[in-house]
């Protein structure tokens, strides 16, 4: 009885655990050594080596000779200063504020600040300019008041506006999150932390520089026996936000370290199968974050027949599928739809598979857009870090990223 008593409570751990190498592989991509995987210190590059090195510890192997796909860029990037201080009180970058990834270097010390209240259309803006000292003034905006559609395009209208001709504060609930840009205004724009916010004088450094970057996907296969019939293909994007500024960095691990490291357990468990007629690919994109761009060149510069796909599975922001897990493209492919429902059900790994529509949101976009059937996959669960540098590996459900790898294996198998 006591010995079926351990079986029993020892059965559940003995499962589904974490796997030791998704930890250290999650560890290391959300690592400092990194950088946010974005385009301060080499972080996507050094990220697409270890990628490739984990591919090949695998036993995968390239698409051509090499596993990297390279392509270029415009982007920019903050690499070196960057300081906010409101009346003497240095801010948290990251935390209490973010500078807009528009924003160009700039040094202000400025001791009058002017509210305007919500404007309705852009040429309140304008009119509104000619009472405004550009050398003496920062606008500040309350991002609360902007809340309807029509207001959040005139919003943006303002924003870019008014960075023509000075800078800007931009209000925001609690901590903003951050983006990246290809372009540079004229003036800063700030987004601040409505609760740390005070009127006063402004202090700021910002360096950027618009850079051309270069960057890879890396891309591997599990070959067929024999000459493939058709492809299965994986996808996530392993490149983030990357630096802002020398101390703050953005680790990226809901977006998209987990999708990264998923995809890396599907290919190591794929790998222990039998081989098939079926060749399996793996692409970690670069890129995804300036707009899909790493996809965008695969896409219009394939290594392999795109008709030859079967099914493609993007997986993009799986730190935890405590609730669900979203198919975008579900309402289109019925059939994988069904399959993928099924396979869930049998094997109890989340408590539901949400369906969606067709969105241009993620990878898969400009496969789907070509005619490959494709979803793309995000889970539904307790981690909501999005582009806030608190989205750290700690935070990941590495188990769950363990029975997600089983199901996406034993789903694909059944295509
Ligand atoms: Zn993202």
């Amino acid at each position: 009885m006591r010995k079926l008593l351990l079986f029993l409570f020892v059965l559940p751990f003995c499962v589904w655990a974490q796997h030791p190498d998704d930890v250290r592989i999650i560890n290391q991509l959300c690592s400092q050594e990194f950088s946010g995987r974005g385009y301060v210190n080499s972080g996507d590059s050094l990220a697409a080596e270890y990628i490739a090195l984990e591919f090949k510890k695998l036993g995968l192997r390239p698409q051509k000779r090499s596993f990297f796909q390279g392509f270029g860029f415009r982007v920019n990037a903050f690499p070196g200063k960057l300081s906010f201080s409101i009346n003497g009180n240095l801010l948290i970058p990251g935390k209490d504020y973010v500078v807009n990834p528009s924003s160009p270097s700039a040094k202000l010390d400025r001791e009058t600040m002017v509210f305007l209240d919500k404007f309705s259309r852009v040429e309140d803006v304008v009119e509104a300019l000619p009472q405004l000292d550009p050398a003496k003034h920062i606008i500040v905006l309350d991002k609360s008041k902007f809340i309807s559609r029509d207001d959040q395009i005139v919003l943006r209208a303002s924003i870019a506006k008014l960075s023509e001709v000075m800078p800007v504060i931009l209000l925001n609930e609690g901590t903003p999150i951050w983006h990246v840009s290809q372009n540079q205004w004229n003036f800063p724009v700030f987004e601040v932390d409505k609760t740390v916010f005070q009127e006063g004088v402004i202090k700021a450094e910002i360096e950027a520089k618009i850079i051309n970057h270069s960057a890879r996907n890396v891309v591997a296969r599990i070959k067929s026996k024999g000459k493939p019939r058709r492809r299965i293909v994986f996808t996530a994007h392993y490149d983030h936000l990357g630096r802002m500024g020398q101390n703050t960095f953005y680790p990226g691990a809901n977006d998209n370290a987990s999708g990264v490291t998923l995809m890396i357990a599907i290919a190591r468990k794929i790998r222990k199968l039998p081989r098939s007629s079926t060749e399996y690919v793996f692409i970690a994109f670069a890129g995804e974050e300036v707009g899909l761009l790493g996809s965008k060149f695969f896409v219009q510069n394939p290594m392999f027949d795109l008709k030859s796909i079967r099914f493609l599975v993007n997986l993009d922001i799986f730190g935890g599928a405590q609730h669900s897990i979203t198919a975008v493209n579900g309402t289109i492919y019925h059939e994988e739809f069904e399959c993928l429902v099924n396979t869930n059900k049998e094997m109890n790994v989340t408590p539901e598979i949400k369906s969606r529509g067709e969105s241009a949101n993620s990878d898969h976009h400009y496969f789907h857009a070509a005619g490959v059937r494709s979803f793309f996959l995000y889970s539904g669960g307790n981690n909501k870090h999005y582009h806030v540098p608190t989205d750290e590996a700690q935070d990941v459900d590495m188990i769950l990223v363990d029975k997600c790898a089983d199901l996406m294996v034993r789903f694909v198998g059944r295509l």
